[in-house]
């Protein structure tokens, strides 16, 4: 006999009930409302890509692509090459047997973030011909193999945006101060816009944090590196195992390290801003003048650095309050370079990502969501008359954007009223063959056990004035 097998979601995925994801369509409107008044349109991009998609953009030496991919072999290209070698008969000896070709296998990776996506969807769209910039935003889930615990999950949810920009050497060469004053005011709005939307949501207890990373160039952050490298192999016994690998595969990555023996040490290495070449010097002093201007109240954090390689210049990151040591709702920089990276025309772009569950997680814990998602009206009906005039009733009060409960069979008014209690109903309509014939409709507000009769173009009145005051 089969066993009866209890199935569960994954460990690290879940399911979102309501009435938590009233919350997150409220957030994911607000997003898209507040996005939409920066002038921002929404991507839809695909959950999966190819591996090297990321393994270019974020970097094959970050956790990310080196440990935490769902990466597979994508079946379509094994079905073609199983085809190949049944179409060769003989000749596939020559082409050689299945597992010789499978290195060349397309593999495939559900998506991890979504710069990456954003970024070849630009170049495969010729998006560099639009009116530049480019401002787009996304939202939909994630997928990281990473330790789940609170605010940490393997199918996790992304809101993020990316503003991205043709690259006009001659520009920059002819007057690059005022290009840099230009890439600062276009960080410092995606920045207000982010803080707007969090304002929005009242998010509690948020900081900004910013910082500079400079760029990848020979009198900037390579020259910092240098100075960083020679300070962390000097310290090196005093460090972790991950900090002490870090040093020769992605130093920065240690000073973001929240391991506390290693604290005293890594707060007395050199700091970036102490090295950043001009031109990044006078784009993170416009950033912090754009920032003051715009009422964005920031901190500065030289440790900031971010987890992936593409970042230069700004790096920020929010945190808000109520979710312990996974605190950060969003973190963000700017990426010139790259589109380039994968193949598009030199490009600039800043954009950020918030993780929508942890967003959730505070606003819950702020007790800043919405109360229980009950409905509007439960109609007590009673008597098959009053069956047809309650359908009748759901349908004009659900025209009319109330939310109905119309229960399929009667059942005694008193159980009713008990049902109705039962699932947070604000108001009772109560329909029996007397109130039908009579055109007077009982409403009973539960709340206060009071009752009233209205005809039935007033209860609609009184109804949506009721919902005005409460709304
Ligand atoms: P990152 O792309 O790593 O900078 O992540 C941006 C934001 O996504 C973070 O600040 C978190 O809020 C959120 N995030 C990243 N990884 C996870 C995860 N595994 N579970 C939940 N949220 C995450």
């Amino acid at each position: 006999m089969a066993t009866k097998t209890k199935f569960q979601a994954i460990r690290g995925t879940r399911d979102l009930l309501p009435p938590e994801t009233a919350l997150w369509n409220r957030v994911e409107q607000t997003a898209h409302e507040v996005f939409a008044t920066f002038g921002f349109g929404e991507i839809r991009l695909p959950v999966f890509e190819p591996t090297d998609l990321f393994a270019r953009a974020v970097g094959g030496e970050t956790d990310i692509v080196s440990k935490e991919m769902y990466t597979f072999t994508n079946p379509t290209s094994l079905a073609a090459m199983v085809r190949e070698i049944e179409k060769g008969g003989s000749a596939s000896s020559e082409m050689g047997t299945l597992a010789d070709m499978l290195p060349e296998a397309e593999m495939i990776s559900l998506r991890p973030e979504a710069t990456a996506s954003v970024c070849r969807a630009y170049i495969e769209h010729n998006m560099q011909q639009l009116p530049q910039p480019v401002k787009l935003y996304y939202m939909g889930p994630m997928f990281r193999r990473e330790r789940p615990q609170k605010g940490r999950y393997r199918q996790f949810y992304q809101i993020g945006a990316e503003v991205l920009e043709v690259a006009r050497r001659e520009a920059a060469e002819h007057d690059w101060e005022k290009e840099v004053r230009k890439d600062a005011a276009i960080d410092a709005e995606v920045i207000e816009m982010l803080m707007t939307f969090f304002a929005k949501l009242e998010l509690a207890g948020t900081t900004l944090y910013i910082n500079s990373i400079g760029h990848n160039g020979p009198d900037c952050r390579s020259v910092y590196m240098g100075k960083l490298y020679n300070e962390l192999l000097k310290i090196k016994g005093k460090l972790g195992a991950d900090s002490q690998r870090r040093i020769a595969t992605n130093p920065l990555r240690i000073l973001d390290s929240k391991l506390e023996s290693e604290q005293s040490y890594i707060e007395k290495l050199p700091h970036m801003a102490d090295y950043l070449c001009p031109g990044c010097a006078a784009h993170y002093a416009a950033l912090k003048h754009q920032l003051e201007m715009r009422g964005v109240i920031y901190r500065e954090n030289w440790r900031l650095v971010r987890g992936l390689d593409y970042y230069m210049r700004t790096t920020f990151e929010i945190t808000a309050q109520g979710l312990g040591s996974q605190n950060a709702v969003c973190g963000g920089g700017r990426y010139d370079g790259l589109v380039e990276l994968l193949g598009g025309p030199p490009t600039k772009g800043i954009g950020f990502a918030i993780g929508e569950d942890r967003l959730i997680l505070s606003l819950l814990e702020s007790a800043k969501a919405p109360a229980q998602q009950g409905r509007d009206v439960y109609i007590a009906w009673m008597g098959e008359r009053a069956h047809a005039t309650a359908i009748r009733a759901a349908k004009d009060l659900r025209k009319a954007g109330f939310s109905v409960e119309l229960p399929p069979v009667e059942q005694k008014f008193g159980k009713a009223l008990g049902q109705a209690d039962k699932l947070g109903a604000k108001y009772a309509l109560i329909l029996g063959d007397h109130e039908v014939s009579e055109g007077l409709w009982t409403l009973k507000t539960l709340a206060d056990g009071s009752q009233a009769k209205y005809t039935e173009p007033e209860l609609l009145e009184h109804l949506r004035k009721s919902k005005a005051v409460s709304s």
